[in-house]
Parts: structure tokens; C-alpha cells; sequence
């Protein structure tokens, strides 16, 4: 029997949520289209479109805060958090065709907005935007927005949709019921808030327009839906045992502990000008937690004339506190090049290429099961390949006097890349022997033929202080001055920067790495040890960094003395005895300084994406309640532990049980897929292949066809 109507349960609508709605709207447009073209012709279709009249769908969108931008991009927060990816980069929507659905955001800038009204303060940023810049998070949130109500408005009036209804609640648990869901709302915010970390004072929402946040006194206390989309995203986290130990104690003592946290959701007036403040962490968060603590109170920086890495000076108000930073690998993420694109034009795998590790993953791979390679033994040699092949072409293009005979070393060099990668010598049954003594052989090369330019040892990126000690703190501070002056510098020079460039060949390799993953050829063991251990931090530190505008800005506070470096591998303790009890203090065993002490610590970093770790409510009852399971992840010793993500099945991915049961129609989207994606945090790339950089967007739609035919 045919139904009449469908229920499906949107919850969390972000951009993931609303990449859903706009990919649901587009099939439906599809199939109506189909339809009146051919009504009755009995042809097959294309997939995902009709075979038989839908059911009229009504739409549930569970949000507390603003749909479209929800929580992380609220268009109301502060206007100094900037994106980290460049304004021709991210989308929620494939690109707009005709009068289709769909809009990018270069689109959207390209459209002056496409009939949203904007605040004065919005049109100023968009006019002067251009496809290289990094917008605001709040603007990028307003687009969030203009798509959402678009989609929603053009849903609304389809003939195949009943209704859609916003419910500005949280939900905060799912029961499973004979034929369909209930789902239990409350209209409270903190059941999504990532304040969690936060021991200090109260923390205010950035976001407090009327209706911004949700706090929706007329929403039922549960509704029924058919099938439910989860698309939480950033959820709030447990601290880990020692984070908690650190709050709790400073709590009795009446010190400042801000926990990992959403930048928006922290009370930036909890640290005071002119204390000291330590800060863990100097990855994106550091950078935000900087903008909102100098130039958000009356800071400045004045362009000097000079060149990349001095271009400005910091002019104080005085109310800035003094900041104390560390992070285990001692220096900040370096800076995005200056470059037209998200991975530089110039820049080409020839050894990594999807294509060779699905052939070697066929032929099956020494030391593997068919069907799949491992990280370290058989994709990172192809990257480390290509890397230095990036960094040494370009070194030979940019200055060719550096080079014995350029022509003769660059021969040369292909040669060494070339041997030892032909599939017959890395298949199953032939014996692995001396794969890897082409790295020793062009380390020999560059001392040979090229000592100015020296060996890149590319693993050693991610520890840039690695092993050096440093007599001061002075003599440390100097030093990192001098890395960040030489990163800018690198960064403004772009394609012609030899580093940045092979930082540029590593990033590819990630976007490679990450359809790896999710086509599940890489051993889970591998993913877990090698791709996530090791990998993602060099990657992330490298090529993951802010523009290089927040580098200049770091320069020029660290320069006034605003911003002081204290170390790798940093410590920092809260000790009830001692010389030192009651206090934080910090220091590094590299750096031969007495500890800094202080009454405010900051986190600079994100709550934990696991959901054993949640505190979100709706995770944690469908752990307890058994309707979820973390995704069991094998280790070297053939045992199991839980995965950083929700256990899922097929694509769509649908939610399994805790028996190992797969929900008809439960389907997970975003960071919760972390057990079966890697990077799951980072928009979807504009006009990217559903494959690749656009794999968020393959995954709604994939929801969207599944639901409809559900509702068939
Ligand atoms: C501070 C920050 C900066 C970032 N910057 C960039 C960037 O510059 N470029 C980039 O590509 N990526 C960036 N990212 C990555 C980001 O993960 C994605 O771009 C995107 O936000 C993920 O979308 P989402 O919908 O999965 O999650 P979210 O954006 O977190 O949205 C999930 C929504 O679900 C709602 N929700 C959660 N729980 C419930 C519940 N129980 N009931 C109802 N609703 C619920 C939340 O309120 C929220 O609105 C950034 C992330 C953060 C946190």
C-alpha cells in the first residue's frame, strides 16, 4: 500500500542539514520534471528519480539556533573570526544552473548577495571580497542562511511537499518504535552548546538577536517522524581527565580555566588586560582568540612599508592581557600561500594518483588483505615522491644557480622517483626488498649536486624546533620571530616558493588520502596508526594554517612583546605544593627559562569530535539507549576499540544499533562519520567532484534519493 505521507526529521541544520534540504529539493524538482516530460512512457529513469508517485513529504527541521548557519556560523558573531578557506572554496549547494537549486558562494558574492538583503556592514564586506580573500565567518553564515531560505521557500511550495516546519528545539533523544521514530525536543540551547570546557563564569552567546538562539516555548516535547537525517556537526565534548582536574581546581581557587571551545561560545572579557594568560594550543583557534583579544579591544595594526614578515606594527590599547602561547610542536600553523586556488595550479601528483593505489589495492598489496594498501608502506612513499619532486622543480625554476648543473640534477632526480615503483614489484607474493632506498639515493643527489639547497626532510615540518635548545627566552622568541618572518615570506611569494609549493604537493595528497579513506582502500589499522597519528598533524600544521595576513598579525604582537612563545612540549601545571601552588605556570624543558605563572589559562582548540566523549545529550542517550554504537576499529593485535565516530552502513550512511543492527531510516551526515571519513570538518568544495572535494554534497544527496525512495 502506498503511503500518503512521509515524515522526515531533520536534525541539526547547519550546513550539512541544509545541503540535505537543498539536495532533497533538487531530486524533487528532478522527478516532477521527469514526470510531466513523460508520464507514462514506462522508460527507466535516471537513479534517485521517480518510478512511481511520492508520497507528499512533510519536513521537520529541528534547530535551536538560526537555520542555514545554525550554530558555528552565526552571521551575528564577531566580525574578526575569519574563515581558513578563501572565498572560491567552500559552498553548501553544487553550483547554481538555469534556474535550478544550488548556489556556491563565489556564486553568491559573484551575485551581490542574489537578492538577500544584506546590512550595510555585510555589503561592504562582500563589494570588497574577492575570489582569494578570507570572509568573515559571519558573512559566509549569511549565505548559509540566504540558501537555506531559499530551498526552504521553494520546498514549501512543491507540490510533492506538505509542509516544512522549522522546531527551534534541540533534540535530545530518538525511540525507536514499531513503524517509525519519536523524537524528544527541548527548547533549550544547551543541549548543543560547546561550552561545556568552560569553568569560568557563565559564557555569552555571541548570537543573542531575538530568535537567534533557541528558546522556543510553544515546541511540543516530542514529534513522529518516518525517517530522521543527523546532521549535528560540532557538538559539545567531556574534558578529558586532566583538562577536568584543571577546571575543577581552579575553580576552588577562583582562577580563569577556558576548556576547548567553539571561539564564538567563549567569554573573551573572563581574561584581563595586562594579566598573563597561558595558551595551549597554536593551531586556528590561537588565531581567533588573538583577533578577539587586540584588535577587539582597541588594538591596531599599521601597515609599516616593509616586506612579507614585517609589513605591520602592532599599535596597543593597553587592555590587551599578556599572552603566553605554547603547543607541543612550538611554532604556529603556517601560513596558506598566496595562491588563485585551493591547491596551487602548479602543483601536480604524478606519483600518487588514485588510479595506481586502486590498481595496487586490486593486484593486492604486500602485507595487506586484497582491496586494500596501507598508509605508510604504500601511498606515503608516493606522496614523499611527489613532494620532493614539487619542492626540487621548483627550487630549480626559481633559482637554477643553486644547482650544480639544473638540468643534469633534475634528470637525474626523475630517474631516482621512477625506480622501484613499477605495480610488479609491490603486489602480493613478490618479496618487498629495498623500496625505499631511493630516499637515501637523492639525499645524495641534493649533497652532490645541490648542498645550498639542502635536503627537505618533510616529516621534520611538523616539529620546526625539533631537538634545539635554546639558552633564553629571548633567543626562543627571536627564533620563532625569524620562522614566521620566513613563512610570510614564503606565502606572499606563492607559486614561487619551493616550500610552500611542496606544502602544496602534501595538501593534494591529503585531498587524495581522504577519498582513500572513504572508498575504504586503506587498512583501518593504517588509518588509525599512520594516517591519524602522524600524517594529520604534519598536514594540519602545514597546510591548514590561517592567511598569511594572521601571520603578519602574530609577527607584529609577538614583535610589541603582545604575544611571547614559550617553548615545544610545553608543561603546564596547577600544583597545590611548592614553589609554585595555586598558580598555572608553563615552561618548556627546550628552553632554559624559569615557568611563566598565571591566574587565566586558555585551551585554544576545538572540543574532542568523538562521539564516546560527547556531552551532547541526543549522542549520549542514543549510546545509552542503544540505538548507536561507536564504530569498532581494529587494532595491530587484532582487538577492537571504539572509533572516534557513530557505527554506519552503505551509502547513505545509515546509523547501526548497538546490536550491530542497521536503522531502516536513521541517516548520519558530517563529523559523526569520522569512523569511516577522514577530515569530515571542512566545507564542501565549490564545483568539486562528488568524489573528491565535494563528497559532503555526494553524501546529502545520497540521503536525498534514499529518503524519497522511502517514501514511495
Ligand atoms: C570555528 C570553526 C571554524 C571553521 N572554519 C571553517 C572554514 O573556514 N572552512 C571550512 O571549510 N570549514 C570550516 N569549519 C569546518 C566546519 O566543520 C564545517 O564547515 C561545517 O560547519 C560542518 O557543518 P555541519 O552542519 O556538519 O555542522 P555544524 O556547523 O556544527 O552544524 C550542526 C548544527 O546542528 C545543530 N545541532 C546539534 N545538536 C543538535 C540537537 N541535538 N538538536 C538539534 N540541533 C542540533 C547545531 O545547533 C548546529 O547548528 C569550521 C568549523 C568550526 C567549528
Amino acid at each position: 500500500m502506498s503511503r500518503e505521507r512521509y515524515v522526515v526529521t531533520v536534525i541539526g541544520a547547519g550546513p550539512r542539514g541544509t545541503s540535505v534540504l537543498e539536495r532533497l529539493l533538487a531530486r524533487l524538482e528532478a522527478d516532477r520534471r521527469d514526470r510531466e516530460l513523460s508520464p507514462h512512457d514506462g522508460e527507466p529513469r535516471a537513479e534517485g528519480s521517480a518510478a512511481s508517485t511520492p508520497a507528499r513529504l512533510a519536513i521537520q527541521i529541528v534547530e535551536p539556533y538560526r537555520p542555514g548557519s545554525g550554530h558555528v556560523w552565526s552571521s551575528a558573531q564577531s566580525r574578526l573570526f575569519l574563515m581558513n578557506t578563501p572565498a572560491m572554496y567552500p559552498t553548501v549547494a553544487p553550483p547554481r544552473e538555469g534556474d535550478g537549486p544550488g548556489l556556491t558562494f563565489e556564486q553568491w558574492r559573484g551575485l551581490g548577495g542574489d537578492g538577500a538583503v544584506l546590512a550595510p556592514v555585510e555589503q561592504r564586506e562582500l563589494a570588497d571580497l574577492g575570489p582569494g580573500d578570507y570572509p568573515s565567518r559571519a558573512l559566509y553564515g549569511r549565505y548559509l542562511e540566504h540558501v537555506h531560505d531559499a530551498v526552504v521557500a521553494r520546498l514549501s511550495a512543491h507540490p510533492d511537499v506538505e509542509s516544512v516546519e522549522h522546531l527551534r528545539a534541540s533534540s535530545v533523544g530518538i525511540e525507536r518504535r514499531s513503524a517509525d521514530y519519536r523524537i524528544e525536543l527541548t527548547a533549550h540551547d544547551d543541549a548543543v552548546r560547546t561550552s561545556r570546557g568552560r569553568i569560568a563564569p557563565t559564557a555569552g552567546l555571541s548570537d543573542r538577536r531575538p530568535g537567534a538562539a533557541g528558546v522556543d516555548s510553544h515546541v511540543p516535547e516530542a514529534v513522529a517522524s518516518d525517517a530522521v537525517v543527523l546532521a549535528v556537526g560540532h557538538v559539545p565534548a567531556e574534558l578529558n581527565p586532566r583538562q577536568a582536574a584543571a577546571g575543577r581546581r581552579a575553580e576552588e581557587l577562583g582562577l580563569t580555566y577556558q576548556g576547548p571551545n567553539v571561539p564564538s561560545d567563549v567569554d573573551w572579557a573572563a581574561f584581563p588586560g595586562g594579566e598573563p594568560l597561558l595558551v595551549r594550543g597554536l593551531g586556528l583557534n590561537f588565531f581567533d582568540a588573538l583577533a578577539q583579544l587586540t584588535t577587539a579591544r582597541g588594538g591596531d595594526f599599521v601597515p609599516t612599508g616593509a616586506g612579507p614578515g614585517r609589513a605591520l606594527d602592532y599599535r596597543r590599547s593597553g587592555r590587551e592581557p599578556k599572552i603566553f602561547a605554547a603547543s607541543r610542536r612550538g611554532a604556529p600553523y603556517r601560513a596558506k600561500a598566496e595562491v588563485p586556488a585551493f591547491v596551487p595550479p602548479s602543483v601536480e601528483l604524478v606519483y600518487l594518483t588514485f588510479e595506481r593505489v586502486h590498481a595496487l589495492a586490486a593486484a593486492g598489496a604486500p602485507g595487506e588483505p586484497r582491496g586494500k594498501v596501507g598508509f605508510d608502506a604504500h601511498i606515503w612513499p608516493l606522496l614523499h615522491r611527489d613532494v620532493l619532486r614539487t619542492y626540487y622543480r621548483v627550487a630549480a625554476r626559481v633559482a637554477p644557480e643553486r644547482f650544480r648543473d639544473v638540468d643534469e640534477f633534475l634528470a637525474r632526480l626523475d630517474v631516482l622517483l621512477d625506480a622501484q615503483i613499477h605495480p610488479e614489484q609491490n603486489v602480493q607474493g613478490t618479496p618487498v626488498h629495498g623500496q625505499e632506498v631511493w630516499r637515501s639515493q637523492v639525499a645524495d643527489l641534493v649533497d652532490d649536486m645541490a648542498p645550498e639547497v639542502g635536503w627537505l626532510d618533510v616529516p621534520a615540518l611538523g616539529a620546526p624546533f625539533a631537538k634545539r635548545g635554546f639558552t633564553s627566552a629571548d633567543a626562543y622568541q627571536q627564533a620563532v620571530l625569524e620562522y614566521l618572518e620566513a613563512d610570510a615570506a614564503g606565502s606572499a611569494a606563492g607559486e614561487d616558493d619551493p616550500l610552500k609549493m611542496a606544502i602544496g604537493a602534501l595538501h593534494a595528497g591529503r585531498l587524495l588520502t581522504k577519498r582513500l579513506v572513504a572508498e575504504s582502500l586503506i587498512d583501518e589499522v593504517s588509518r588509525t596508526d599512520e594516517v591519524q597519528k602522524w600524517f594529520e598533524p604534519l598536514v594540519e600544521g602545514a597546510a591548514s594554517g590561517p592567511p598569511l595576513r594572521r601571520i603578519e598579525e602574530l609577527a607584529a604582537l609577538a614583535r610589541a612583546g603582545v604575544v611571547t612563545f614559550l617553548g615545544p612540549d610545553p608543561v603546564f601545571t596547577l600544583d597545590d605544593e611548592g614553589e609554585y601552588s595555586g598558580v598555572f605556570t608553563a615552561s618548556s624543558r627546550w628552553v632554559d627559562a624559569p615557568p611563566v605563572t598565571a591566574h587565566h589559562m586558555l585551551e585554544a582548540m576545538m572540543p574532542a569530535n568523538r562521539v564516546a566523549q560527547t556531552a551532547s545529550p541526543l549522542l549520549k542517550r542514543l549510546q545509552s539507549d542503544g540505538l548507536a554504537r561507536p564504530i569498532p576499529i581494529p587494532t595491530e593485535d587484532g582487538e577492537t576499540v571504539p572509533g572516534p565516530g557513530f557505527d554506519v552502513v552503505g551509502t547513505p550512511y545509515r546509523l547501526v544499533d548497538a546490536s550491530g543492527i542497521a536503522h531502516r531510516s536513521i541517516f548520519v551526515l558530517g563529523l559523526q562519520l569520522s569512523g569511516v571519513q577522514w577530515g569530515t570538518a571542512i566545507a564542501a568544495e565549490a564545483g568539486g567532484s562528488y568524489d573528491d572535494g565535494a563528497r559532503t554534497l555526494a553524501d546529502a544527496d545520497a540521503v536525498a534519493v534514499e529518503l524519497l525512495r522511502l517514501a514511495r
